[in-house]
């Protein structure tokens, strides 16, 4: 089979992530081998994201400026996938006529066919068919030929929780969860294939198998500690609501499950939770996190948090800020609010200025950046185990300018805080342990949002020289 390029542009969260590496495993099947420049492929796919107005206008930017791509070389295909496919179906034919397929975020699977007939007949096609009874379909696990010690994986699909600023419901359709065998099968082959850290990744793994009685997120867990070669476990994302006992209980009791939770807030305010329909108010978040700190004192905790909501007033944010100040998080993900199509929000009167929202978010930004700051700042002195990740991305394109400096390699912590280190001296700390080990290293300075760290002399751990079946629950 000769070999045919693909060009894969993903935007958006990791489910994005995952489902290009599906999209990559599956066109694998059709010969086709990725590539890291547009201009070589013969396919070009973009996975969109729509959660947002600016990824939107990044999917539609990117596509527009292939046109000229495609007039040069005709037999290229190009195809649009994701959250933006599902929304805008064969409206994009009509917007961008030289696009050849629009598949949704349930047709992933049934791309190779598509993809085929295209290639023979050069039609175009969309496929939007959403099927909200059908079970998760199969993972493909698609394996990168270079190493790479940390990989998501993704346990259930689309959510039933219908928040009133989200579109995922509508284009990712109803939660549906994998079979827990196929999962366990999926994490032995990558950690066979070197994979030493696992993300799950599900809208809300805490209501896992709870439709379909599987076992439950928390069984599942148990079982995935279990796997021997795993190193770590982590998983995202937590809807506050649901996050109970048992789950919480882990963090103290599984050896391999990260120090690390990121758990969505979106207002610190009970008036905006309920416009929201996030069923939860901020006394019953800041229990949670009383309570998983009382089990694990080191645990990180991450949030998202959405201002400028339609209704909020100075009181609802000063709310936030609140909250933020009593939660004191390890890091925040904050945006302004955008109105989606078909999320309910869309039709709530008292929106809030552009102007203000954009004040409202450099203020909230700056109270984090601060409390981060200080958080990393407490970290210097100390020793952490890292799980290193491969070179940093500021070396990999320094690389060629400077051969002479010593390489600059990553890793995070057991609570997910990013650690840069110098891969100098000692032997042991060449580019063998750059990726998929752990490492002790000393925290030597804390930046806004990373560490620096020097590793110490015969610095892999005994669990990274020994393996790790002793971690087994
Ligand atoms: S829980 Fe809410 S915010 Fe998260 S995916 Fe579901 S509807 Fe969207």
């Amino acid at each position: 089979m000769i070999a045919k390029r693909i060009y894969i542009n993903t935007i958006g969260c990791q489910m994005n992530v995952y489902d290009s590496e599906q999209i990559a495993g599956h066109l694998a099947l059709l010969g086709y081998q990725q590539t890291a420049s547009p201009e070589t492929a013969d396919l070009i796919i973009v996975n969109t994201c729509t959660i947002r107005e600016k990824a939107e206008q990044k999917a539609y930017s990117f596509l527009g400026r292939l046109a000229r791509l495609k007039r040069k070389k005709s037999n290229l295909i190009i195809g649009i996938g994701g959250c933006v496919a599902q929304q805008d179906g064969e409206r994009i034919l009509g917007r961008l006529p030289f696009v050849d397929i629009v598949f949704g975020t349930q047709a992933i699977h049934r791309l190779p066919i598509w993809i085929r007939q295209i290639e023979e007949k050069r039609c175009q096609v969309v496929d939007i068919k959403m099927d909200d009874d059908a079970r998760a379909p199969e993972s493909i696990v698609g394996l990168h030929s270079e190493t790479q010690s940390s990989r998501f994986v993704t346990i259930m699909r689309g959510c039933d929780n219908y928040c009133a600023y989200c579109v995922v419901p509508f284009v990712r359709g109803r939660e549906t969860s994998r079979q827990p065998d196929s999962i366990i099968k999926e994490i032995r082959t990558l950690v066979a294939n070197g994979v030493k850290e696992v993300t799950l990744l599900g809208q809300n793994v805490n209501s896992y198998g709870k439709k379909e009685g599987l076992c439950s997120f928390a069984e599942l867990l148990v079982r995935i500690n279990g796997i021997e070669r795993l190193m770590r476990i982590r998983f995202t994302t937590s809807h506050p609501k649901d996050l109970n006992d048992d789950l919480i209980g882990l963090f103290n009791h599984l050896k391999k499950l990260c120090h690390y939770i990121h758990l969505p807030v979106q207002s610190g305010s009970n008036k905006i939770l309920k416009l929201m329909n996030r069923n939860y108010t901020r006394e019953l978040y800041l229990d949670k996190v009383s309570k998983l700190r009382d089990t694990c004192s080191d645990i990180a905790v991450t949030s998202d948090i959405i201002v400028g909501f339609p209704g909020e007033t100075d009181a609802d944010f000063e709310a936030t800020l609140d909250l933020i100040k009593a939660v004191h998080y390890d890091g925040l993900f904050a945006f302004k609010y955008s109105d989606r199509p078909r999320a309910p929000a869309v039709d709530y009167p008292d929106k809030v200025s552009e102007s203000q929202k954009n004040e409202r978010l450099q203020i909230l930004l700056a109270m984090q950046d601060a409390i981060t700051r200080a958080k990393n700042q407490a970290l210097v002195g100390s020793i952490q185990e890292i799980l290193t990740d491969g070179f940093s991305k500021k070396e990999i394109s320094a690389k060629s300018a400077n051969a002479s400096q010593p390489a600059q390699a990553t890793g995070r912590t057991f609570t997910n805080k990013i650690v840069n280190f110098y891969l100098d001296g000692d032997a042991e700390n060449s580019g063998d342990i750059a990726t998929g080990k752990l490492l002790n290293v000393r925290i030597e300075k804390a930046l806004a949002h990373s560490l620096w760290g020097k590793p110490l002399v015969g610095a892999t751990t005994a669990k990274g020289v020994k393996g790790v079946e002793s971690y087994a629950a």
